[in-house]
């Protein structure tokens, strides 16, 4: 099984501990995100340190008030990591309104323009602005390798992700008794686009409800997600262990 996105370095217990417990668990490759400057650090070196962990690496938009030139240069420096994959996390979040929002969506068009000249995808979140993040990438994100919309939330949306090829990436909240629509969109999305993930230590699937997330716990959101379908547990692990290698690499 994968985890295709985690923060290792949110998580209390160390990254070895953590990955040790994922492999136990089966979970044999897991994506880590470097949100900004010093935890992008974090996930190189958690992904030099482990051959599970690969390196997502970019500035989370809570994180992007005056975002300059500089800061983009920094996620430039380390995407040419040979264990950075993607940039991300990025994209607009006005639920949380951390940062103006002239800020989340100028450091996320920049982060897209990068993803593009650096042949990298990118991992995007989105949360209470659906509108303007499907704008966005309709305008920056042609030429843009591969789209992972991370802890999918935009279920209406669902079709217009699959027609322009977005991986959809279905975090524990999938799991929950109330998440029908999620569930009706994890039914739904073509095996091929589909991907599983924790969001560590957030959002812990329904059987650890309230205790903290970590990357082993994805096998319960995976189990979930394949009775959904009403595929094998193996046939899904298949599905998602492929598409994690053709977007993250081997
Ligand atoms: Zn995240």
């Amino acid at each position: 099984m994968i985890d295709s996105h985690c923060h290792l370095d949110y998580c209390e217990p160390p990254a070895a501990e953590l990955v040790g417990r994922a492999r136990a668990a089966g979970v044999t490759r897991l994506a880590t995100v470097g949100t900004d400057g010093e935890r992008i650090r974090h996930s190189l070196a958690a992904a030099e340190d482990h051959d599970e962990v690969v390196a997502i690496v970019g500035r989370h938009p809570h994180e992007t008030a005056g975002f300059d030139e500089l800061a983009l240069e920094e996620i430039e420096h380390a995407a040419a990591h040979p264990r950075a994959r993607a940039i991300g996390e990025t994209g607009l979040d006005y639920y949380r309104d951390h940062a103006p929002r002239d800020d989340q969506r100028r450091a996320f068009e920049l982060q897209l323009e990068l993803a593009a000249r650096a042949g990298l995808p990118v991992v995007i979140h989105s949360r209470a602005a659906e509108d303007d993040t499907f704008a966005i990438l309709r305008e920056h994100a042609a030429s843009v390798p591969v789209v992972v919309m991370h802890c999918f939330s935009a279920p209406d949306r669902l079709d217009e992700c699959v027609e322009r090829g977005y991986m959809c990436s279905f975090a524990g909240n999938v799991t929950y008794p109330k998440a029908t629509d999620l569930q009706e969109a994890a039914r739904r999305v073509p095996g091929e686009l589909l991907l599983v993930e924790t969001d560590s230590p957030y959002l812990s699937p329904q059987p650890v409800r309230g205790k903290p997330n970590e990357p082993a716990n994805v096998v319960h959101t995976a189990r979930f997600v394949a009775d959904l379908r009403g595929e094998p547990y193996e046939e899904l692990e298949r599905a998602v262990e492929t598409n994690f290698e053709r977007v993250f690499g081997p």
